[in-house]
């Protein structure tokens, strides 16, 4: 079986944050070593506090799960400070997995959950950045994009920024279709489908979880968004 090392925060609503890359992982057929950042208390609509757990912690945490046995990729979500994010690039330097970082920084009920400057600190060391629009234009200081031009544009600027390979998303965009924009060694890929007229809590995570699913699985990067935009597609669509 595959493993993947989940480094993220809880969500007491259970519908995003570590519940979610856990769900997610569990239906892909990959076990999940968890390191928690946060533990947040949270509703759909709110978020009501936040914990963040001692940088120290998280470094153990994922030292310990390094040294029992290397997972086959690493996902980062929330980090919340900019010392767990320090403490989270110190424990993951010099590691050889892929690593999707996702870069949470706000709840959609609104409420902050990161910094752009913790994000940013880590952007160097991960395999793919999975932004979404909002998150596109705030790491790169630039108003949101709306046509496929800024989009790229801002991916360019991100990966001036040190990015390896990112991903954005248009999920929360306008128009018939969804289309999220790979850009990495090899150019452009879009990867597109049809709008839901429905949204649910924790997309974001589950799509980056299972990039990395895909990822530990031996896919290629585009293989591996390919597949993880149909697997959030159907969750999505799927009856509640
Ligand atoms: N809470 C936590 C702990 C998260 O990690 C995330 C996203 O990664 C969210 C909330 C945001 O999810 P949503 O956009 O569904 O509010």
């Amino acid at each position: 079986m595959k493993h993947i090392m989940v480094i993220a925060g809880s969500d007491s609503s259970g519908g995003a944050g570590l519940t979610r890359d856990i769900a997610v992982a569990t239906e892909l057929g990959c076990a999940v070593r968890p390191v928690i950042t946060n533990v947040t208390a949270q509703t759909d609509l709110a978020v009501h506090n936040i914990h963040s757990v001692p940088p120290s912690v998280v470094e153990a945490q994922i030292e310990t799960a390094l040294d029992h046995h290397l997972p086959d990729a690493i996902k980062i979500g929330m980090l919340g400070t900019p010392d767990i994010a320090a403490s989270t690039a110190a424990a993951l330097r010099g590691i050889d997995i892929p690593i999707v970082l996702d870069p949470v920084l706000k709840s959609s009920s609104g409420s902050a959950l990161a910094e752009t400057s913790q994000v940013n600190s880590m952007l160097s060391q991960a395999t793919l950045v999975t932004p979404n629009l909002a998150e596109a234009a705030a790491l790169t200081n630039s108003a949101l994009a709306t046509a496929e031009d800024e989009i790229t544009l801002q991916a360019s600027v991100l990966l001036q920024m040190g990015v390896r390979s990112v991903l954005i998303k248009g999920g929360h965009g306008v128009g018939s279709e969804s289309v999220d924009h790979l850009v990495y060694e090899f150019g452009h890929r879009r990867f597109s489908s049809k709008r839901l007229s429905k949204g649910r809590r924790g997309t974001g995570c589950a799509l980056s979880t299972a990039i990395a699913c895909n990822l530990a699985m031996g896919f290629g990067l585009a293989t591996a968004c390919e597949n993880a935009k149909a697997f959030v597609h159907m969750w999505i669509a799927a009856p509640q």
